[in-house]
């Protein structure tokens, strides 16, 4: 393998040999514990990305790795074509930890977000009696589920669509945050499902008002629609709750778990329901070959483990608390809102003196704290969830430091 000995040759090489898919902030990476990583040369940061939420409990932590390697080493696959000794016990594990029946494990996010479509539109034909292939699914505008063709074909992203046509057909979009629009779309009665990301992450933390999940579960119960909660990056104590939508006190029909399902260290996705939904799938007809493999299992009981033995909900909350008070304490030309919820928070920026969003981060960097902007305005700040008081406030201060440097 060629000795990568600088951040510049890292970068060049993935200029040279890689796809063009993502624009990174100029950082080359080499070694993460807890809320930090430290880059080629040895110049730490502190995380305010976490991966997009997959390392809610900070990098490298020993229970998680350890559970890796421990498995990895004993068996590592088996696909599903047998029985494997660890994904019963998981099975269990974490069905009983979220209050399903059941788990259907996958690996990505955006293969989650696909098995339930898959999963709803059975429900609708087998259980709720909607006519052979006219099953619908609402969607919200502004969406992210992943990038997949159906996953795309609900985004109403220009970027994320445009050239990959032709799209999958059966859904429905309407304004996020919009109850008339919901009941509206509900009078179908082809609609089988409702998908929603509780708080619209990668849209640039868009909350929604307060009572507007319950009340859209609760349309969808008048109606016999599945509601779908895709919680890929605020479920896993994100927002200060187990779930975004314990904030709210109801249990979505389907939900959607992903990345921090495995703490950041393999890809593990998860979709859990009652047996009324889950049990119209049967054999051969959905699956993976690496979904619910026994390192998989054994990372996700050892990662959710960890938020619950170090609280890590409470912990969100009290710390995106303070984070936002602190930020809201910034005067600055630079800063027009502050929002989140628990520790998924966004600062929209206001362009000042030529500078943008992007310009913070790179200042950002440059004084040790990593963040990536969304949509050109938004910089979303999402450190892991170990984070604790003394390290909030030196965070706070890099940034205020960042943005008066800019001014
Ligand atoms: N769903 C939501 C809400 C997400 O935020 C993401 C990724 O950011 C996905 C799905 C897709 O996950 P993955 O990238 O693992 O496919």
């Amino acid at each position: 393998m060629t000795e990568v000995t600088s951040s510049k040759m890292a970068m060049e090489l993935e200029d040279k040999y890689g796809a063009h898919n993502y624009h990174p902030l100029p950082v080359v990476l080499a070694k993460g514990k807890g809320v930090f990583m430290w880059d080629v040369e040895g110049k730490r940061y502190y995380d305010f990305l976490s991966a997009y939420s997959a390392v809610n409990q900070g990098h490298c932590h020993p229970k998680i790795t350890k559970a890796l390697i421990d498995q990895v080493q004993t068996l590592e696959l088996t696909s599903r074509a047998f029985y494997n000794d660890v994904l019963g016990a998981y099975e269990k594990f974490i069905t009983e930890y979220f209050g399903y029946q059941r788990l259907l494990p996958m690996n990505t996010g955006a293969e989650g977000d696909e098995t339930a479509l898959k999963l709803t539109r059975k429900w609708a034909y087998k259980v709720k009696g909607v006519p052979e292939n006219q099953a619908k699914i609402i969607c919200c505008e502004n969406n992210f589920h992943g990038r997949t063709i159906s996953v795309i074909s609900m985004s109403t992203d220009p970027q994320a669509r445009d050239d990959f046509g032709p799209f999958t057909p059966g859904f429905i979009t309407i304004p996020y945050n919009d109850l008339p629009a919901l009941e509206k779309a509900l009078q179908d009665p082809t609609v089988a499902g409702f998908l929603v990301e509780p708080i619209q992450g990668e849209a640039g933390v868009f909350v929604p008002d307060e009572g507007y999940l319950k009340k859209a579960y609760d349309l969808c119960k008048s109606k016999n629609v599945l509601f779908i909660a895709d919680e890929v990056q605020t479920g896993i104590a994100r927002t200060g709750k187990l779930l975004a939508c314990d904030w709210e006190g109801f249990k979505p029909d389907v939900l959607i778990l992903g990345k921090a399902l495995s703490g950041g260290v393999y890809p593990i996705s998860a979709v859990l329901a009652d047996d009324h939904i889950m049990m119209t799938i049967h054999p051969g007809e959905h699956g993976s070959t690496f979904g619910g493999n026994p390192v998989a299992a054994r990372v996700a009981i050892a990662a959710l483990e960890v938020v619950r033995d170090e609280k890590l909900a409470e912990n969100a909350q009290k710390m995106g608390e303070l984070f936002r008070s602190e930020i809201r304490k910034i005067n600055s030309p630079f800063i027009e809102l502050v929002r989140g919820k628990g520790l998924l928070n966004a600062v929209v920026i206001k362009p000042h003196n030529g500078k943008f969003a992007w310009d913070v981060c790179l200042k950002m960097r440059d004084n040790g704290l990593l963040a990536k902007p969304t949509h050109d305005h938004i910089i979303r700040f999402a450190p892991p969830l170990v984070i604790n008081e003394a390290q909030i406030l030196e965070a706070v201060a890099i940034i205020k430091e960042s943005i008066k440097e800019l001014e």
